[in-house]
């Protein structure tokens, strides 16, 4: 077939997962095509998940700074307010920026954007076909050499509360609620959940928080997960856990959830709902059971540690292959995906992933928690050092929350840390580099850290781990 194109790889979907492997697979000169059905390039992340996330939690934070702690600083403001348009407004911008700064990568390294929805028609050994239909019914053919599959991730609905986006809610809503809700209920007490009720809530909005676990943040560790149930708690979160929500629906502005604690029912009201209880792997245009592809328990693409999937020449990165559905795992995977392609011989590893919820404080974490290293019959020590004790964080008012390290007993290798403070999101980075060399609680608490600076509650938790922490 003359008008079908073979490109060296297609890349099904233009999330950071997929918009990632195809520049790297771009800059490894090999000829790509990068097929997105969305307006806009960068997938979940960039247009409805971590970027407007993570500008109206900025704006918020603002407003709350200006509304409860400025005058701490001696600073007044008269009238303190906000208008949410504005606040939406530049939310819409900051997304804009980044969806155009993607497509100007994809120019730069001479990716093809094939704009439309991409079926796989057939893969494996007797070639790979990939049709791509375009808003105007359009169907180009590509017959690429390799498929990166990159499709996402979308949100699991409640049968009884389906998504409308209007009161009851999904991300894609919740980021862009017209008003500032009376009440909301967040369905769910995980990342999504606390950074986008904590939004409303400091806009104004009484937000109770509802989750099956028996504790927000399901998983974390103990000491991080009780220290935010109380900052949370006090900033004015409603957390109602342990609690399993059975029924509810909307009528008119209205939305009902009856949730269900030993044995006792409640009914809660409010006027809109989020629910965020989980995501579920997104397989669009790809036919799993006819094209013999192989899926795990969940519905994720089996991939091998180098995301090569059952069919040799498909690989799967990102959401779609379950883990951690995390956009800077989506872009490990994705690199690894074009090295392996282009010949280089890479595999992915998991043990230094970190994970960030980006509410006021921060939770950053990295490696196990104490209970997973418990549970595998390790001997550890555990060394922490609180925020109120660093003098940068008293400088900034800041003083709430600690650092945790735990590392072996015998070698003290870092088996794990976990942060709750001021932009522990960025200080979380030096130890994910030492997890990558493996390195020792002494190996940090030896280096030397800038004073005075947040980063010093590592340096001085490290050295908790060996007894022998100076300021505490
Ligand atoms: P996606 O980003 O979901 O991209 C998949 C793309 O493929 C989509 O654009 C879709 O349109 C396209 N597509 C699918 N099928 C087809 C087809 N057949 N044809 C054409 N196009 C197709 N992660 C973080 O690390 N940090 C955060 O702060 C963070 N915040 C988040 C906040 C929210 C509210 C949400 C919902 C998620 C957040 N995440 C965050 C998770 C992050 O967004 C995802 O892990 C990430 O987007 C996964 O990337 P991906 O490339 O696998 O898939």
């Amino acid at each position: 077939d003359t008008n079908t194109s073979a490109p060296d790889v297609l890349v099904l979907g233009g999330g950071p997962g997929g918009y990632v492997a195809a520049i790297r697979a771009a800059q490894l000169g090999l000829q790509v095509v990068c097929v997105e059905m969305d307006r806009t390039l960068g997938g979940t992340c960039v247009n409805v998940g971590c970027i407007p996330s993570k500008a109206l939690l900025q704006s918020s934070e603002h407003y709350e700074f200006a509304r409860l702690h400025a005058q701490e600083h001696g600073v007044r403001y008269e009238g303190v307010g906000f208008d949410l348009a504005t606040m939406m407004k530049r939310k819409d911008d900051v997304v804009g920026a980044n969806t155009k700064g993607v497509e100007f990568l994809f120019k730069k390294n001479k990716v093809t954007w094939a704009k439309g929805r991409g079926t796989v028609v057939q893969a494996g050994a007797g070639g790979n076909v990939v049709e791509v239909r375009g808003e105007d019914g359009a169907v180009t053919r590509f017959a690429p050499k390799h498929v990166i599959l990159a499709t996402g991730s979308v949100p699991i609905e409640l049968p009884f509360l389906k998504f409308d986006e209007e009161r009851v809610l999904s991300n894609v809503g919740a980021l862009k609620i017209p008003e500032v809700p009376k009440r909301l209920i967040v369905i769910g007490g995980g990342v999504i959940g606390l950074e986008l009720g904590s939004v409303w809530r400091r806009l104004g909005a009484e937000v109770t928080v509802v989750e099956l676990a028996p504790t927000i943040l399901p998983g974390n560790d103990e000491d991080i997960v009780k220290e935010a149930t109380r900052v949370f708690t006090k900033q004015g979160l409603v957390l109602k856990t342990g609690v399993r929500v059975t029924g509810g629906g909307r009528e008119g502005d209205v939305v009902r959830i009856t949730v269900d604690r030993d044995g006792q029912s409640e009914t809660l009201e409010a006027d809109y709902v989020l629910v965020s209880v989980g995501r579920r792997p997104a397989l669009h245009g790809v036919d799993a059971q006819a094209l013999g592809l192989e899926l795990g328990q969940r519905g994720e693409v089996a991939v091998d540690h180098q995301m090569r999937t059952s069919i040799p020449t498909v690989f799967a990165i990102g959401d779609v292959v379950g883990g951690k559905l995390l956009a800077h795992k989506a872009e490990e995977e994705g690199v690894v995906a074009a090295e392996v392609i282009a010949g280089k011989p890479v595999e992915m590893h998991y043990r230094s992933m970190p994970s960030v919820v980006y509410t006021w404080p921060e939770v950053a974490t990295v490696g196990l928690a104490e209970h997973e290293v418990k549970a595998e019959g390790r001997k550890y020590k555990v060394g922490k050092f609180p925020f109120s004790a660093n003098g940068r964080a008293r400088t900034m008012g800041e003083t709430t929350g600690l650092v945790k390290f735990i590392a072996d007993a015998e070698t003290d290798e870092l088996l794990g840390c976990h942060m709750l403070g001021a932009n522990v999101s960025d200080l979380i980075q030096e130890v994910v580099l030492g997890f990558e060399y493996r390195a020792s609680s002494e190996d940090i608490g030896i280096t030397v850290h800038s004073h005075p600076t947040l980063s010093e509650t590592v340096k001085e938790a490290a050295l908790a781990v060996m007894g022998r922490a100076i300021h505490i």
